[in-house]
């Protein structure tokens, strides 16, 4: 029976993460997936590297600090084609819109984030195919954002960490674990039972139940999200851009992908009879409004993706409860975030430091609140 050092399960963008920081720190890893590398939420994600509606101040420097280590990742790898630096542009309506809009840049600037408010015309010059209403003069830019080529990415983390001597398994669903006192001994799978000394579990929208057979509690709802891929734009749109009603961004692919959360609500409630690429033609149609490049696209891809969201909206990164052996990374965020919480990670399980910056985000956090509430 073969025995490893760790047992990543899940190779998403968190887990991909992960499985190269602890391969790259020497570790004996096993990475496991049910299906395909990237497959999961990752592979259908709008994958804004960003952190300006993140709350509280812990959270938010959580992501800040996610995205300087996409750019630490990007040197190790010596590849930078994944990350799509640039900064995002961002409109609101008139009135409580752009008040929030202003009170939040304020914020973000006072925290020593990049947001600044800019002359139209020079976000005009930066984007030529934006078109912005006449109330506004001026755009915000967060300059330090970006967005993630995730499949690309998971794909070069797996392929860095087996050159470490990682070895990747797909489509090997794991069952259940064998277990002694607070020890997690094996993982169990078609294949049969694999040893690890220590196991983290990435399942992303799956953790909660998951994590029910070994009877912790991780909460993670899913919440799904329609993205909508177009044919190639009538004119560049180089960067990360919001306006009311839509966000919209380059494809990965040379088209522009786009959504919008209250079209995400539409997907959602008229459930499995909901004709994605009707819904996806209600985003061209909204992206026409504000980017000239997008009128006469065609919708060539729509797609839900369920987001794993922590009961109370944040990372869940650490120990599982009762166990000694066993941990979890569970997230929103997992594009912003997964390149920093695999770093954190894999220096907790491989030389047990703990990281302060993971402190507010515990797992613990919700057993406390279950007792206090009992
Ligand atoms: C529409 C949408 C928009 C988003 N926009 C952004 C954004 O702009 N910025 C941002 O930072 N984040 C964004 N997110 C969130 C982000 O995409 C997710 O947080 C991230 O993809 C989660 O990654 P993950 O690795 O945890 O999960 P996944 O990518 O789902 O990976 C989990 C993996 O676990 C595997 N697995 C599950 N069960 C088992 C098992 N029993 N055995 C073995 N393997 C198993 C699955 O096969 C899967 O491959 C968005 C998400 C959606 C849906």
């Amino acid at each position: 029976m073969s025995h490893y050092d760790v047992a990543v399960i899940g190779l998403g963008i968190v887990g991909a993460n992960a499985v190269y920081a602890t391969a790259r720190a020497g570790a004996r890893v096993l990475a496991i997936d049910a299906g395909v590398p990237g497959a999961g939420t990752s592979g259908t994600s709008f994958a804004w590297l960003n952190s300006v509606r993140k709350e509280p101040e812990a959270y938010h420097r959580l992501n800040a600090a996610g995205m300087q280590a996409h750019r630490d990742l990007a040197k190790d790898l010596g590849d930078e084609s994944c990350h799509h630096w640039g900064g995002s542009l961002e409109w609101a309506d008139a009135g409580e819109g752009e008040r929030e809009l202003r009170a939040r840049v304020e914020r973000l600037a006072r925290w020593g984030y990049a947001a600044e408010w800019i002359p139209r015309e020079r976000a005009a010059a930066m984007e030529p195919g934006l078109d912005f209403p006449g109330h506004v003069r001026e755009v915000t830019f967060f300059a330090a954002d970006g967005w993630l080529d995730a499949p690309r990415l998971i794909q070069r983390l797996l392929t860095g960490a087996t050159k470490h001597g990682a070895e990747v398994r797909e489509r090997a669903p794991v069952r259940s674990f064998r277990s002694r006192g607070d020890r997690i001994e094996a993982l169990v799978t078609d294949g049969g039972e694999i040893d690890a000394e220590s196991i983290l579990v990435c399942a992303g929208p799956a953790t909660q139940a998951f994590v029910a057979s070994l009877r912790a509690v991780v909460p993670v709802d899913q919440v799904p999200g329609l993205l909508a891929v177009t044919s190639p734009p009538g004119s560049r749109l180089d960067r990360v851009v919001h306006a009311p009603g839509i966000h919209l961004r380059p494809d990965a692919d040379g088209g522009l992908l786009l959504g919008a959360d209250d079209v995400d609500k539409l997907a959602v409630s008229a459930g499995a009879s909901a004709n994605l690429t009707e819904l996806g033609g209600i985003l061209v149609e909204r992206a026409a409004r504000v980017f000239s490049g997008a009128r006469g696209v065609k919708v060539v891809d729509a797609r839900v993706g369920v987001r794993p969201m922590p009961a109370d909206g944040h990372t869940i990164a650490g120990r599982i409860p009762g166990y000694a052996n066993a941990w979890v990374l569970a997230t929103h965020s997992g594009m912003t975030l997964g390149a920093l919480l695999g770093r954190l990670i894999a220096a907790e399980i491989g030389r047990g430091a703990p990281s302060a910056m993971l402190a507010p985000f515990r797992p613990e956090r919700f057993a406390t609140t279950a007792s206090k509430g009992g």
